[in-house]
């Protein structure tokens, strides 16, 4: 089940960030993938966690395969993620398996600490994910690329870099996933989700002289280039 892209978002529907470059990856021929930390079940105002846990569960399913794409999900509960060790070591088992080029997570600067705790594991993951002395069940892969996603909890301190053009087409598929979730058709939060994302990658697009772009910020030790000559 080898992916050559994989969003790891801390809770199901946190794919409504960067969805819209997945349908653009895919629509470029790349497999992708979406791993879930916890379900996101405390969202609700009014149904109990472990009934909305189950009702995400469905629709993070057919988000998935909406967009096309694999879906690993951890159990871990919504509010209560935490970087420690045994989440590094469940997150890197999943690198393991899916062997993506490129993961794609949340930024650190994040008003949810869910958000930042799947921030902040990612580096030890891929780190545990590489290197052949710890023992897995599948072999070890180091994760090539890290790119942190634009959401709207998680703008404090982003600095988009990354810019992917995206067509009308994504942005389609991207609404028909979304849709999977009563988040997103507006049953369940009065945040307008679509309509944000949108204006989102509108304004993206604009600044990058496109239509559309999804925008994202990149890890510190991916500006070092080693080059031949400065003039290259
Ligand atoms: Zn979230």
């Amino acid at each position: 089940m080898a992916v050559d892209v994989l969003a790891i978002g801390a809770h199901m529907g946190d794919e409504v960030a960067w969805g819209m470059a997945l349908a653009a990856l895919r629509r470029q021929g790349a497999s992708i993938g979406l791993l879930h930390l916890t379900p996101g079940e405390k969202g609700h105002k009014t149904m109990p966690p472990e009934q909305y846990a189950e009702q995400k569960r469905r629709e993070a399913e057919a988000c998935a395969e909406a967009l096309g794409a694999e879906m690993w999900a951890l159990d871990y509960r919504d509010g209560e993620l935490a970087a420690t060790d045994e989440v590094k070591h469940r997150v890197a088992a999943v690198l393991r398996e899916a062997r993506p080029k490129l993961a794609i997570t949340h930024w650190k600067g994040s008003i949810h600490k869910d958000h930042a705790a799947a921030h902040e594991l990612l580096p030890d993951a891929r780190f545990y994910a590489g290197l052949p002395a710890f023992p897995g069940e599948h072999p070890p892969h180091w994760v090539g690329r890290v790119l942190y996603g634009e959401n709207w909890e998680d703008n404090r301190g982003f600095v988009p870099e990354v810019f992917l053009e995206l067509l009308e087409e994504d942005l389609e598929a991207w609404e028909r996933a979304m849709r999977c979730y009563a988040l997103f058709r507006g049953e369940v939060s009065p945040f307008r989700y679509l309509d944000y994302y949108r204006a989102l990658v509108r304004a993206r697009g604009l600044e990058a002289m496109r239509e559309h772009c999804c925008a994202f910020a990149v890890p510190p030790d991916q500006h070092r280039r080693v080059v031949r000559s400065l003039l290259e």
